[in-house]
């Protein structure tokens, strides 16, 4: 077991050395606020959007950047290592706003739920985090993914898979990954920087396997950020029936009526987390449907009804764990 380590913090207050989860990013594929929202605004104006860019990022969870999730991982060699779960479109963007606030100096390993614009699209962006080497010289970041992922991307950005230069060919900086192939598959776990991740494939659309990730110990979490549908046996394995109550459950919700062939809406969500039983559940994927603050009351009371704390996420959260 990790021994704690007191450190001073920045305020001057002693505070004890753990894991932390900081979520970069709760919303949909297509961000918040909607542009449309912005350059055809309604009458009256969307009341979620139009208030988005007026108020600085610290105090607007209104304000939501592609899905992703970055675990502070206090290790048993004493040392924070940097787990990024997906790099979205709006990845540079996240860096800019938490990265900075939150003291994360690198990423330390990657892991991709799919391949999906929303999920991979800022790999290129990778380099930033990455020490500078005009000749790329550098370690290059383990990303872990399943086959069908890396074929995807190797379509997409064929110049992050390419192993060597061709003849003739310039010398120029991108991106350095190191490609490490994951099963869909419960009983197939993995390690990045040193954390146990099981995989745990749900659907996503009838025709799209993707997936969530379970990791902790001591603090049991379970990150799903795009599924429309649980296959029984995944959902078995996270279920408190099932023998295994997560401590917390990380999950999507897209819209706040109706439902969508390929994720879960509110009332799925909410009837997946009565199914699902964990210990507290915080919600991602949000469109611009949801209001923080006004949906959050309705939550304190279904909460406090179903005997499951659950609120909606907000980019820039940070939560403290002892995994
Ligand atoms: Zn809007
Ligand atoms: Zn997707």
């Amino acid at each position: 077991m990790a021994a704690a380590t007191v450190v001073v913090a920045d305020n001057g207050n002693a505070r004890t050395e753990k894991s932390a989860l900081i979520f970069l990013g709760t919303g949909c594929s297509s961000a918040v606020p909607n542009a449309l929202c912005l350059i055809q605004p309604s009458d009256p104006p969307c009341p979620v959007c139009s208030q988005s860019l007026t108020l600085p990022p610290d105090q607007n969870p209104n304000y939501r950047c592609n899905t992703s999730l970055l675990i502070d991982y206090f290790g048993s060699e004493g040392k924070h290592k940097y787990i990024l779960i997906d790099v979205g479109k709006t990845f540079r963007e996240q860096v800019l706003r938490w990265f900075t606030c939150h003291k994360i100096p690198q990423v330390d390993s990657i892991i991709l739920t799919h391949e999906h614009a929303d999920a991979v699209l800022g790999l290129d962006d990778i380099r930033a985090v990455q020490p500078f080497s005009p000749t790329n010289d550098i370690n290059p970041t383990p990303v872990y993914l399943t086959q069908d992922s890396m074929e995807s991307i190797a379509v997409k950005f064929p110049y992050l898979v390419q192993k060597k230069l061709k003849p003739g060919q310039e010398v120029r900086r991108v991106t350095q990954l190191d490609w490490k192939n994951i099963e869909s598959d419960l009983t197939k776990p993995f390690m990045a920087s040193g954390l146990q991740f099981v995989p745990l494939p749900v659907m996503h659309g009838e025709d799209y396997v993707c997936l969530g990730f379970l990791f902790g110990e001591r603090y049991k979490v379970a990150y799903i950020s795009d599924v429309s549908r649980f296959l029984p046996s995944t959902e078995n394995y996270i279920s408190k029936d099932g023998g295994q109550q997560l401590d917390l459950l990380i999950l999507d919700t897209l819209y706040k009526k109706a439902s969508h062939n390929t994720h879960l809406c509110f009332p799925q969500t909410l009837d997946a987390l009565k199914r699902i039983h964990p210990k507290r559940a915080l919600l991602i994927g949000m469109t611009h449907e949801f209001d923080h603050h006004k949906d959050n009351e309705f939550l304190k009371d279904w909460s406090e009804r179903e005997g499951i704390p659950v609120q909606l996420a907000h980019d820039g959260l940070r939560i403290p764990v002892d995994l």
